[in-house]
């Protein structure tokens, strides 16, 4: 009888354990993306997992199958499914948030008391999140000490490959309807998302593509380059590890392989240990499923925020008159993506200079990354803001104009996403504001008018964060 592989963030052929499982059992397979409601995300990254699903279906489609993707509540449209194709196994990828924890749990429970075999496996991070703790048992607090002792379990498991062959079983009738064979464009891309499609190729060998190009070209100079939005420094990986249309494993055996190629120790345990990060968040998420909502440092919870609706507007913009805040957030408006370091400097100022919740943010990249992902962003957020577990300090306040003077020397980045200071030299591309009458005559640039005066001073602001911070109860 048949057995059914329920596809979720895993929107791959190969190293996808549940597939795996599946074909090995010699029968023939269905399989399924149920499109639930109570996981299923807005904005850009709903976008970009419908799109993942989609290269999915095209795939098992080249292999003569189809991916069905029903709607509705999971527990009833599995059983249903189950049910109606006399499934005897179902297989899935586990999920560590907190939503997709409890459907799972409970969908688990259900089937095996109606008789159905379920396993789940392992296949979104290198390490479970429960794999590493201390000698006391308990979920580690510090990258550096959990870094080490995750590395003391050796290497993570070996990816499998794609099945050489899927026999696919034959759809129930009621489930016709649902079968698709090609691009998922629901919910469809924000208008001003322009950039979004073509900067995103979405299947599983654009992902193999482009992790290769990164060992090949860019590994060699991650250590500096990873830094430097106005450089093709990073691997541009993180879309497709959300979707799951590449694993953490296969980027870390394809990494080992360039680096016995290379020799190149450094550059390769830099990118490795982000990858680590990247665990890291998840493990964070599993024992604090309330961190995208909540301080993990509680003294922040008396943080008096100002919340100032203009000011979060004209982030939101990319209107501060900061060209490197700006910048940022005009490439993720347009392009769902932002350079890391830029992430940090958007974040630490709208937290610490324009004193906003960090939650403010969070739910705005949310809605806007075609990365986002519930561990990461959330973690992230907190380390930014200073209020999670190994955070960056609430007094290491980044200064938006040393950071791109530092990062952006010649100001190539903010001349990509802030045209109206593309003529400015390079000197005074990140303080406009200090460009006098003679100059603004000449370079036809009018502070306040071409581009708005900052909305805030920085000396000032930093100084009212200080403040803030220092009157908290139980802050050092
Ligand atoms: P690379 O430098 O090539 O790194 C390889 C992989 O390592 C990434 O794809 C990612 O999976 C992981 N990684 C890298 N940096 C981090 C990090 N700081 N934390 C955890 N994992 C990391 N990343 C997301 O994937 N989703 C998010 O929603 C997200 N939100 C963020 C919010 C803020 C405020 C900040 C400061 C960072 C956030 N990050 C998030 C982390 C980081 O910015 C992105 O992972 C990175 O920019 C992706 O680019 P890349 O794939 O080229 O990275």
């Amino acid at each position: 009888s048949p057995v059914l592989v329920l596809f979720r963030d895993d929107f791959r052929l190969s190293d996808n354990p549940a597939l795996h499982a599946a074909c090995a059992t010699g029968q023939p397979v269905l399989c399924a993306y149920v499109q639930d409601e109570a996981c299923l995300p807005k904005g850009v990254i709903g976008w970009w997992l419908g799109q993942a699903a989609g290269a999915l279906a095209e795939a098992l489609g080249k292999r003569g199958g189809t991916l069905l993707t029903p709607q509705g509540e999971t527990l009833a449209v599995v059983q249903e499914l189950a049910k109606d194709a006399r499934v005897s196994e179902v297989f899935w990828n586990r999920r560590y948030d907190p939503v997709g924890k409890e459907i799972d749990t409970i969908l688990k429970a259900t089937l095996t008391e109606q008789g159905v075999a379920v396993q789940s496996l392992s296949a979104r991070l290198l390490h479970e999140p429960w794999a590493v703790r201390t000698g006391a048992g308990q979920p580690y607090r510090i990258f550096t000490a959990w870094w080490r002792a995750a590395r003391e379990l050796g290497e993570p498991g070996r990816p499998l490959p794609a099945p050489q062959q899927i026999q696919f079983a034959a759809v129930p009738e009621a489930f016709k309807k649902h079968e698709v064979s090609t691009a998922l464009l629901k919910p469809a891309l924000p208008e001003d998302a322009t950039q979004a499609a073509q900067y995103w190729p979405c299947s599983e060998e654009n992902a193999h593509t482009i992790l290769e190009d990164f060992l090949d070209d860019t590994l060699a100079h991650y250590e500096t380059d990873r830094d430097r939005p106005d450089r093709e420094g990073t691997s541009g990986l993180s879309p497709y590890l959300r979707a799951g249309l590449i694993s953490a494993r296969q980027i870390w055996q394809a990494a080992r392989k360039a680096e016995a190629r290379s020799g190149d120790h450094v550059n390769t345990e830099k990118f490795l240990s982000e990858l680590g990060w990247r665990d890291f968040g998840w493990m964070q998420l599993f024992y604090e499923p309330q961190m995208p909502t909540r301080n993990l440092r509680s003294e922040f919870d008396q943080m008096p925020w100002q919340n100032d609706p203009e000011a979060f507007t004209a982030w939101t913009e990319g209107r501060t008159g900061y060209p490197l805040v700006d910048a940022g957030m005009r490439e993720l408006r347009a392009t769902g993506t932002m350079h890391n370091r830029v992430r940090m400097v958007v974040a630490s100022f709208l937290t610490k200079h324009l004193l906003t919740d960090w939650r403010k943010g969070e739910r705005w990249f949310y809605e806007r990354l075609v990365d986002a992902d519930p561990a990461l962003n959330a973690m992230n957020w907190q380390w930014c803001a200073g209020t999670g577990i190994d955070a960056s300090p609430w007094f290491r306040i980044f200064n938006p104009v040393g950071q791109s003077e530092k990062f952006d020397p010649s100001g190539a980045y903010i001349r990509t996403w802030v045209p109206e200071l593309a003529g400015l030299p390079d000197k005074l591309i990140h303080t406009p504001w200090k460009i006098n009458a003679t100059l603004s005559r000449h370079l036809r640039f009018v502070p306040g008018t071409t581009y708005p005066h900052p909305i805030v001073e920085l000396k000032q602001a930093r100084a009212i964060a200080l403040e803030s911070y220092k009157n908290l109860k139980g802050s050092e």
